[in-house]
């Protein structure tokens, strides 16, 4: 019998400890059964057949409050990219891991030419609160909490200026400190994705950081990049470290997209995937001097016309 490691944060907050004496699910002995009758409850337009049939097994990571962070792997026989998709880094973003359920069965139907990693809910016990957070349950947006260059002096400035002091967007007190957003970083590094496809909502776009060309749309959902912010995983994973990062931003936190919808976005994904992916090997000619990167501004601009900033 497994038995969770449980781990008491400095931080935790009331409502954390709420939930941590009253939502965590109790039978260890099947994980993925237990989150699964706790996310049916709670995710829209999920029935149990599909969390079940999403197959979900529980990896080493914990959540803050002791939840398996859970992981499927669908892989085409011809695989030749890795794609990690990543739902519900933002607890209240429930829509976000209905479509990754979702999406489980169109990667088992039509995999296409890729591994695929799914992990459809990063932040666990944001999305058990009642009502479900956008933070975990230390309090930290995890979509702040990355290793990007200069993280120290800018996210924390960031907050204060850019977003005077969300509590919502509170980076964390340094980079990796939560242990979601480490799983995460560390399952970056074991399985050096070609494409990462990281879930949001409420905006109704979509964004892309890093090397390459962007889809341009994903069924209703058109392109409008909005800028890099310190610690988020575009910044980190598409900038930083040269992974595409494709941000989906549903349309509603609360209600899923249609089922043709689903299925739009799904094929426009491996569409653009088959001509895109894998990335043509850039060939460094001696003629010609490489690329510089530009050094990170002191404070990223604001994103255009919005009043917070994407993701
Ligand atoms: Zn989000």
């Amino acid at each position: 019998m497994t038995v969770l490691s449980w781990r008491t944060p400095a931080g935790l907050t009331a409502l954390g400890w709420v939930a941590l004496l009253g939502a965590v699910p109790a039978c260890a002995a099947a994980p993925s059964a237990a989150a699964c009758a706790e996310w049916v409850r709670r995710l829209p337009n999920v029935k149990a057949d599909v969390c079940a049939h999403a197959d979900l097994q529980a990896t080493a990571g914990r959540s803050v409050l002791g939840r398996p962070l859970f992981m499927r792997d669908v892989v085409a026989p011809d695989a030749n990219v890795r794609v990690l998709v990543v739902g519900a880094m933002h607890g209240d973003e429930l829509s976000s891991t209905s479509l990754a359920l979702h999406w489980i069965q169109r990667a088992v139907e039509v995999p296409a030419n890729a591994h695929w990693r799914f992990i459809p809910a990063l932040n666990p016990d944001g999305l058990m609160m009642r009502p479900a957070k956008r933070v975990n349950a230390n309090g930290v947006d995890l979509n702040r909490n990355f290793p990007t260059p200069h993280w120290e002096r800018d996210a924390k400035r960031y907050w204060e200026k850019r977003t005077r002091k969300d509590p919502r967007r509170w980076p964390g007190p340094k980079p990796l400190s939560e242990p979601e957003s480490r799983f995460l970083h560390d399952e970056m590094a074991r399985f050096q994705p070609d494409l990462i496809v990281s879930i949001h909502a409420p905006y109704g776009v979509l964004d892309f950081d890093g090397p390459g060309t962007p889809p341009p749309k994903l069924g209703r959902l058109y392109l409008d990049r909005v800028g890099i912010f310190p610690g988020s995983l575009g910044h980190y994973g598409g900038v930083h470290k040269g992974m595409p990062v494709v941000t989906i931003e549903l349309p509603s936190a609360l209600r899923t997209p249609l089922d043709a919808e689903m299925r739009q976005m799904w094929l426009d994904l491996l569409r653009w995937m088959g001509e895109h992916l894998p990335a043509p090997v850039a060939k460094p000619s001696p003629l010609v001097a490489p690329p510089t990167v530009a050094p990170s501004p002191a404070l990223p601009d604001a994103p255009r016309s919005r009043s917070h900033p994407l993701g």
